[in-house]
């Protein structure tokens, strides 16, 4: 914990840590200390780790990255971060991420970007270590901690895992607990470990994860040991290879990694199968209806009453303004961009056509999944981003669906539910990390992890 604290100190210009807490992570640590030599130390004891700023952390701001948010810390714990303290973690403090988990880059945040630690050989231009959850990425690549969790709305683990070289893992939707995290859009969001190793993901996930009242879509299910199913036997498995996520345009890069990823699990006796998932190239569009709905109805409750910052008000103001005036300081662009197409969408001319539209589509991505699962398939390959790292300022000013691109092979997941993991798999020949996708069975997070401890 001291050599994290110390790490974080000189790396601001990493801009990974937002809020820092030594007094809390050497408090917590002496504690871990004592459990230690007590006998009693469970798993994560005395592990240092960031937190997302999207976490509720009691007494400790809580922003989301936003000026909405400015001066709010609050009365309660996340039940995940509280299942962490229980199981003897540390925190280091909050990490930056995009406004809300709403973009690709962290260049959403209202604190700035974080930056990613790695660079293009011979280049010192700075990259990002991708987005929303990309101030974990940093610290954790960054060795800043030794894990960090993040969320995944429809890719917000898996692409920044990618981008820096670090294990991300997307829970199947109802694993862990969403109680205390700032939502997004709640039938997406899943909260997951961002880690150094596929082992680590297995342990931080056994502490995150498990029902929970709080949270009426938390699943009341048994935890499988996930560590003890890390055997990297995964002879006889059945792994898909979807011919739709070879798209057009593909950088010869991304083509090479998944080939070599194949053969990976080839050799250690899978047997690899082509299969269809027909309805892939609509999950996109989908998405970018459905999340941006669910939002903007979630952030109806930034309203300059409950929560953070509230403008500064004209003689003659009424509550009206009170509302505009807030709401139109403490949103980014991004922000204003998702809740103008939510409400467009589910406004009462529009919701068929668009929001209903997106759930049909949505049931039809999720029948894919099934029908693939019913004929004896494992799990599903696919590369984790359709490139490594983009420099920052890049794509700041490009048309936003090019941004939005970078989810096109993490979203089907979201919107299906599904547990995902982005294992780094490689270099490219500008020595940047590149991260392949394993999808795996609902509920089967135990054997996803194996297969990607075979391909780690
Ligand atoms: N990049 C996607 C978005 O902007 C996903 C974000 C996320 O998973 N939180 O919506």
């Amino acid at each position: 914990t001291e050599a994290c604290v110390s790490a974080i100190e000189g790396a601001d210009a990493l801009g990974a840590f937002v809020h820092k807490t030594p007094e809390i992570a050497l408090e917590q640590a002496k504690a871990a200390d004592a459990r230690i030599k007590s006998g009693d130390a469970p798993a994560m004891c005395g592990i240092p780790l960031g937190i997302k700023d999207l976490f509720c952390t009691k007494g400790v701001a809580s922003q989301a990255a936003s000026n909405i948010l400015e001066g709010f810390k609050p009365e309660y714990e996340s039940t995940i971060t509280q299942n962490l303290w229980d199981a003897g973690a540390v925190m280091l403090g909050k990490l930056n991420m995009d406004e809300f988990a709403m973009g690709s880059s962290n260049e959403t945040s209202a604190y700035g970007n974080a930056v990613n630690p790695w660079k293009r050989a011979g280049d010192d231009a700075e990259l990002t270590p991708g987005g929303s959850s990309g101030g974990s990425a940093s610290a954790v690549a960054g060795d800043l901690c030794l894990a960090a969790t993040g969320t995944d709305t429809g890719g917000s683990i898996r692409q920044p895992a990618a981008f820096t070289g670090i294990t991300g893992l997307k829970p199947t939707y109802g694993r862990c607990s969403r109680w205390g995290v700032v939502a997004f859009a709640s039938s997406l969001d899943q909260a997951g470990p961002m880690t150094k190793t596929v082992r680590d993901a297995a342990i931080m996930l056994q502490s995150m994860a498990g029902h929970d009242a709080k949270d009426s879509t938390s699943a009341d299910l048994p935890l499988p040991d996930f560590e003890a199913a890390l055997t990297g036997d995964i002879r006889g498995k059945k792994i898909g290879i979807p011919k739709e996520y070879r798209m057009d345009g593909m950088p010869e890069e991304i083509e090479k990694l998944w080939q070599e990823g194949t053969e990976m699990l080839r050799s250690a006796g899978a047997e690899i199968v082509d299969i269809s998932l027909p309805h892939t190239k609509y999950a996109l569009p989908a998405y970018y209806v459905i999340a941006p709905a669910e939002a903007s109805s979630n952030l109806a409750r930034y309203d300059g009453v409950r929560y953070g910052h509230r403008a500064k008000l004209a003689e003659g103001d009424g509550i009206e303004q009170m509302y505009q005036k807030t709401r139109a300081e403490g949103f980014g662009h991004e922000v204003k961009r998702r809740v103008m197409i939510g409400t467009y969408v589910l406004s009462a001319g529009f919701y068929d056509a668009y929001y209903n539209r997106a759930r049909r589509v949505r049931a039809l991505i999720k029948k894919d999944f099934d029908d693939v699962f019913a004929a004896g398939v494992d799990s599903i390959l696919t590369p984790a981003t359709p490139s490594a790292a983009f420099g920052l300022g890049e794509m700041a000013d490009a048309d936003p669906v090019q941004m939005y691109l970078n989810d096109v092979f993490t979203v089907t997941v979201n919107l299906a539910g599904l547990p995902g993991i982005a294992v780094p798999t490689g270099v490219n020949a500008h020595g940047l990390p590149l991260g392949l996708q394993l999808i795996g069975r609902p509920w089967q997070e135990d054997e996803l992890l194996n297969a990607a401890y075979a391909l780690e």
